[in-house]
């Protein structure tokens, strides 16, 4: 078994329980929720903002209540913010 085929696996073995806890995260974050509905609409730019990568950019907020505040970051860039000024936080989703 593949990882892709695990994850796959995992994710039909769990699905409720991920279901249930994707809902519960929106009900306890909405001020994130809305921060990423509005950051949708800003396109991302051509690079990452740190390493200048142009491969796998995401969206980073900064700050949760500054919405329209989003940074292009490639995916290792990415991750070292959220472990850099989320850890021992809630390491979440952009
Ligand atoms: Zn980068
Ligand atoms: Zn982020």
């Amino acid at each position: 078994m593949d990882m892709k085929e695990y994850h796959q696996k995992y994710y039909l073995d769990h699905k409720e329980k991920i279901k249930a806890s994707a809902k519960q995260w929106k009900n306890n974050n909405p001020d994130k929720v809305m921060a990423h509905k509005i950051a949708q609409k800003i396109p991302l730019k051509k690079e990452c903002g740190i390493c200048k990568s142009k491969i796998g950019l995401e969206r980073h907020h900064w700050r949760y209540d500054k919405p329209l505040l989003v940074a292009t970051l490639c995916k290792p860039c990415h991750t070292i913010q959220h472990v850099k000024h989320f850890v021992g936080g809630n390491y979440d989703r952009r």
